[in-house]
């Protein structure tokens, strides 16, 4: 697997390049619709990981999850707030 230029704040298209952007999207898209979050919710999820500095290289210091796909989850939360973001 190739990777692309290493980023410590981004999340896995800059962090890993398109080949890890591709699997994550791959596994985002194969969750069934009724434990995905809604795009909005997604978004805001992320902005809040891009905004943290626990996200390093695309993955959240606290648990070791790539933010993406734990952002996709419903339920998902954040693990260093304890609570749904
Ligand atoms: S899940 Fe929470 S702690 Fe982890 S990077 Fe996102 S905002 Fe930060």
């Amino acid at each position: 697997m190739k990777y692309g230029k290493p980023c410590a704040r981004c999340l896995s298209k800059e962090a890993g390049g398109e080949e890890l952007a591709e699997l994550i999207a791959a596994r985002i898209a194969g969750m069934p619709p009724d434990i995905r979050a809604d795009e909005a919710l997604y978004q805001k999820r992320l902005a809040a990981c891009l905004a943290c500095e626990d996200l390093i290289g695309g993955m959240c210091a606290k648990c070791g999850c790539y933010v993406e796909l734990r952002a996709a989850r419903r339920h998902g939360y954040c693990p260093a707030a304890r609570r749904m973001w």
